[in-house]
């Protein structure tokens, strides 16, 4: 049930990934979405996220946020790293990961997704047949109709957890 909303992986945070691993096991490029992911959402880059971009560039990937955000916001919270970006991507439709693997000029096998929903990011990844870790969303305070969302992610979850148990 549910297996297109399954990560493939998780983690605590986009900031608590081995990406030297993922670099060792073939990807090349990484799909991020922006907010509760990189930062609090809304807010602009921070000290901490443009030190990570930095790292993966010296690291050798490719890097591209894919946000259903506004291009002014995007464009706002790149202002300091200067990655290539997918906006208003309309997640979870499948066209702005591959748009953005298409601007990275990587293959689709060689790209992985980090983003914070199930039901918008994660879903969208593997529609489009993308590796994916979902983190825990950085979020301080979140509007009602998110709080629901993540109700019903915690059920997806549960799901999830038992057939990881089971497999
Ligand atoms: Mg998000």
């Amino acid at each position: 049930m549910f297996r297109n909303l399954y990560p493939d992986n998780t983690a605590a945070s986009a900031y608590d990934i081995d990406y030297k691993s993922l670099y060792e096991s073939g990807k090349r490029g990484i799909l991020f979405d922006i907010d509760n992911t990189l930062v609090e959402h809304g807010a602009d880059s921070d000290e901490r996220s443009e030190r990570l971009f930095t790292m993966l560039h010296e690291m050798g990937f490719k890097t591209c946020i894919i946000s259903n955000n506004r291009e002014a916001r995007v464009k706002r919270f790149n202002k300091n790293i200067g990655t290539l970006y997918v906006f208003k991507a309309g997640k979870p439709s499948k066209k702005g990961y591959l748009k953005g693997i298409e601007m990275m000029g990587i293959r689709p096998d060689q790209a992985i997704f980090i983003g914070d929903q199930l039901f918008t990011d994660i879903y969208g990844a593997n529609k489009a047949g993308i590796d994916n870790i979902c983190v825990k969303p950085i979020a301080k305070h979140e509007e009602p109709q998110i709080i629901l969302k993540r109700k019903l992610e915690w059920i997806i979850y549960r799901f999830y957890r038992r057939r990881v148990r089971n497999a």
